[in-house]
């Protein structure tokens, strides 16, 4: 039976992604940045299909989501750069991953990889701008001169030099030529000092899309990977992306109601005229933002907005007066929050709108609480018949 509400991934449509920014990446390769749970799309499977679509690479921020990966069979070359001292690093050297390092890490990958007698992979990664993690510029030149040290030692092989955008999904803005001389700066003087790297990386899914200069050997893309636009004033469709997750589930309830009847908490909503009320079973404790009030859904080929206060676990429509001839909507009638936006339909756009925030967090949100259905997996071997 199929879930009562699901959030549908479309593997093809990740495929289709990916293969859209290798074309406008290359000869540059891509890194599929499968972080949060493949931004709720599904971390394994996501990585799967962005594999066999051409992406080279992965890109995660935890060592514990390499991990996972990694304890899921995948053995593409894989990158985690978000650490603490209580990151497991002897985990992630065992199992081959590589490691971005802005600074003190670098101390504690070496202990592990002369404790296991096993050279670790770095990418050091530099501070062009974003003010997060990276080595500020004043620190380069000594991260850069204590990782040669340590891989004249045999201990790790630096093979990367990285580096994040601040400001590359609004391309007018000067900053992100800012960071690019930046990073250029550190490139020359860690080549100076011995570098060779395999990949300088620096792109986002934005840059990507608008910045050919910012390519260098690699790209990191997330979010166009999963079909969404990074841009405020394009679409996906724009983009030549297709948004891969929809969220869809059933009418829960549908009654009749007089006019002025108070809609949920706060009763912040009555209705202008006897109407019909459908229930929707999504709220807030499944990733429905509690402020996205006014967001739409789509029933039975009509938009409708959400109406009253999103509650933990239900939201509520107005269907209006019944509108002769039309397909009413039912118990049981199909919902979709937000998909491919195909025909019209809501979009995850409409959704980040209507909450004050960007798609990323839209789909990110999605709770464990809604079932994942993945649709199109041509990652999965086709037996050949006979
Ligand atoms: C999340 C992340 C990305 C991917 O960014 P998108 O805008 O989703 O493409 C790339 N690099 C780093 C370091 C990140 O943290």
């Amino acid at each position: 039976m199929r879930p009562e509400r699901s959030a549908v991934i479309d593997l093809s449509a990740i495929q289709h992604n990916i293969r859209r920014l290798a074309a406008v990446a290359s000869p540059a390769k891509v890194m599929a940045v499968v972080k949060a749970d493949g931004y709720g799309h599904g971390a394994i499977p996501a990585a799967r299909a962005a594999l066999t679509a051409g992406a080279t690479w992965l890109g995660v921020a935890h060592i514990s989501e390499a991990l996972a990966l990694r304890d899921a069979g995948i053995d593409a070359p894989l990158l985690a750069w978000l650490h603490t001292p209580e990151s497991n690093f002897g985990a992630a050297v065992a199992a081959g991953i590589d490691l971005g390092c802005s600074g003190w890490e670098l101390e504690r990958i070496a202990t592990v990889a002369r404790d296991q007698e096993r050279p670790a992979r770095v990418h050091l990664k530099i501070d062009t701008g974003l003010g997060r993690n990276g080595a500020t510029a004043a620190s380069w030149d000594r991260l850069v001169g204590e990782a040669m040290e340590y891989q004249d030692q045999g201990l790790l092989r630096v093979v990367g030099i990285f580096s994040h955008l601040a400001v590359a999904d609004e391309p007018r803005r000067p900053e992100t030529d800012q960071q690019l001389a930046a990073f250029r700066e550190a490139l020359a003087t860690a080549e100076d000092a011995g570098v060779d790297p395999e990949v300088r990386h620096l792109a986002n899914t934005p840059a990507t899309l608008s910045r050919p200069d910012t390519h260098f050997d690699l790209v990191r893309v997330g979010l166009g990977m999963y079909g969404l636009s990074p841009f405020s004033d394009q679409t996906s469709a724009d983009l030549g992306l297709q948004p891969a997750m929809s969220l869809r589930t059933v009418v829960a309830q549908c009654k009749d109601v007089p006019k002025d009847q108070g809609v949920s908490y706060g009763l912040h909503y009555r209705t202008a005229d006897a109407s019909t009320l459908g229930l929707i079973p999504l709220g807030y404790g499944d990733g429905i933002p509690r402020v996205a009030s006014g967001g739409p859904v789509r029933i039975a080929g009509t938009t409708y907005p959400v109406v009253g206060r999103i509650a933990m676990d239900q939201m509520v429509v107005d269907l209006g007066g019944h509108a002769e001839g039309a397909d009413i909507a039912g118990v049981g009638s199909e919902v979709e929050i937000f998909g491919s936006g195909m025909a019209g339909g809501p979009t995850a756009d409409d959704w980040a709108r209507a909450a004050g925030t960007i798609n990323y967090e839209i789909v990110t949100r999605i709770s464990s609480r809604v079932p994942r259905e993945y649709v199109n997996d041509q990652a999965k071997p086709v037996v050949e018949m006979q």
